[in-house]
């Protein structure tokens, strides 16, 4: 079936093809290098520069048919086999590993140190250029894989266009093996023309796949600046709220709680009013990265608006209590170290909930117990008792006949740290 296609191909005008597949691979590069000046992502201008060195290779080649260049025959097939190894390595960049320069202009550096001892039959050679070329094309489309993981869609036809081209590119290896006379003789001159389709339709296949790659990857960015706070980093409100709604969903496999803590600088006006509003600034700054640090990765930390912080975390009451009280400690100490300006300290509220509970809920019963850390003089961490239990939307979605509350409206556990304390557990205590 190859050698018929290979047979058919032959038919075809070779000489136009070319100038063909040359034409739209520069019309390509020039493509990628206007997404690269509009969107900056220095894989495109890479992969635009590729484009354009192999068109300028392919109509190098072509002229020497047609005339004679003034340039060695060798050079042509170098810069080919460098458009290649750039193609590689602007997939590299893509997720920003380095270019590795060596690896990238290793194809070519073969092809001219084997060039003078190679068997000068045309078959031998497209079998040698054949797989530097599919070599690096499977190198790239284990790059385009690797890009999965962080991407918003779906990527596997991101490796798919160039394991097909690769694996086009190998079939005249194969075929040389396979060929009973072992040279493969008749193999050049068709295999060209299969060459000169297949090359046009990948070059737009992986144009594409890299705008979209490129697309994804300015969405991502966008949507990244949509949910952080510029002044301290953290999630602003949306992303707060997006990032609690993937943690809560994470748990509610397992019917695990989650907690929230509200956190609130205190007598921070007063702050404003005695050193300003830069350094208020900074000691907003500095209880972020201190809670930053404090907290587990796994935890969600944003900043609601002015002093107020939030926090999602997906552990029981008693974690999540010592947790805001580590964070209090910390900010104190942190704002001692700073220069006494933000001897400022924080109070926190902290609820706990099934993980089906309206986050809602969950922030405003924090928020009451956040007030009762400011009643009871400030610097302290306050808890709510009762725990949240699912949303009664969720309790209708969820299958019937599941506890989604279980062990949610048990007391409780005690808090580990003897500062943390519930206002409610004390008063009752004080009553006893
Ligand atoms: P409390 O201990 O009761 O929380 O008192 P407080 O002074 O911290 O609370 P209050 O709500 O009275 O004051 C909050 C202040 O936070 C008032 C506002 O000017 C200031 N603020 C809000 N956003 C920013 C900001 O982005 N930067 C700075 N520097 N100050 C801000
Ligand atoms: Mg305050
Ligand atoms: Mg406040």
């Amino acid at each position: 079936m190859f050698a018929y296609l290979a047979a058919a191909a032959t038919s075809l005008d070779i000489a136009t093809l070319f100038v063909i597949a040359i034409c739209v691979t520069a019309l390509l590069g020039l493509f990628l290098l206007f997404a690269w000046l509009q969107d900056r992502i220095t894989a495109l201008a890479w992969w635009g520069l590729a484009y354009l060195l192999g068109a300028l290779s392919g109509a190098m080649l072509q002229l020497a048919d047609a005339t004679r260049l003034p340039v060695p025959p060798v050079v042509p097939t170098v810069l080919l086999f460098t458009a290649v190894g750039m193609i590689w390595s602007a997939a590299r960049l893509f997720h920003g590993r380095p270019v590795l320069w060596g690896s990238m202009c290793l194809g070519a550096v073969v092809w001219l140190a084997t060039y003078s001892s190679l068997p000068s039959s045309p078959a031998s050679r497209l079998v040698i250029g054949s797989l530097i070329v599919a070599t690096y094309t499977f190198l790239t489309a284990a790059e385009l894989w690797r890009e999965r993981r962080k991407s918003l869609v779906r990527h596997w036809p991101a490796s798919l266009v160039p394991m097909l081209h690769g694996a086009i590119f190998l079939l005249p290896v194969a075929l040389a093996g396979l060929s009973s006379d072992g040279g493969a003789r008749n193999l050049g001159a068709g295999w060209v023309a299969v060459y000169a389709i297949e090359i046009v339709l990948y070059v737009v296949g992986a144009a594409f796949v890299v705008l979209v790659l490129a697309k994804d990857r300015t969405v991502r960015q966008y949507k990244l600046a949509a949910s952080i706070d510029p002044l301290t980093e953290l999630l602003n409100r949306r992303g707060f709220f997006e990032a609690a709604a993937a943690i809560m969903a994470g748990r509610q496999h397992g019917k695990q709680p989650v907690c929230v803590i509200a956190f609130d600088l205190d007598h921070f006006k007063t702050i404003n009013d005695k050193f300003g509003h830069s350094t208020g600034d900074a000691t907003l700054h500095l209880f972020a990265t201190v809670a930053k640090k404090t907290l587990r990765a796994g935890d969600a930390i944003g900043r609601l608006g002015g002093e107020e912080f939030i926090a999602l975390l997906p552990s029981a009451l008693g974690d999540a209590a010592a947790a805001a009280d580590r964070v209090r400690k910390a900010f104190a100490a942190a704002g001692a170290v700073s220069g006494g300006h933000a001897a400022a300290t924080v109070s926190a509220g902290v609820s706990c909930g099934s993980a089906f509970a309206d986050i809602d809920v969950l922030i405003s019963r924090a928020d009451a117990a956040l007030y009762r850390a400011k009643s009871n003089g400030r610097d302290r961490v306050e808890t709510c008792d009762e725990a949240v239990p699912a949303a009664p939307q969720q309790r209708e979605e969820v299958a019937a006949g599941q506890d989604l509350d279980s062990g949610m409206l048990q007391p409780v556990p005690t808090l580990a740290v003897p500062l943390v304390g519930s206002y409610r557990s004390r008063r009752r205590a004080l009553a006893g």
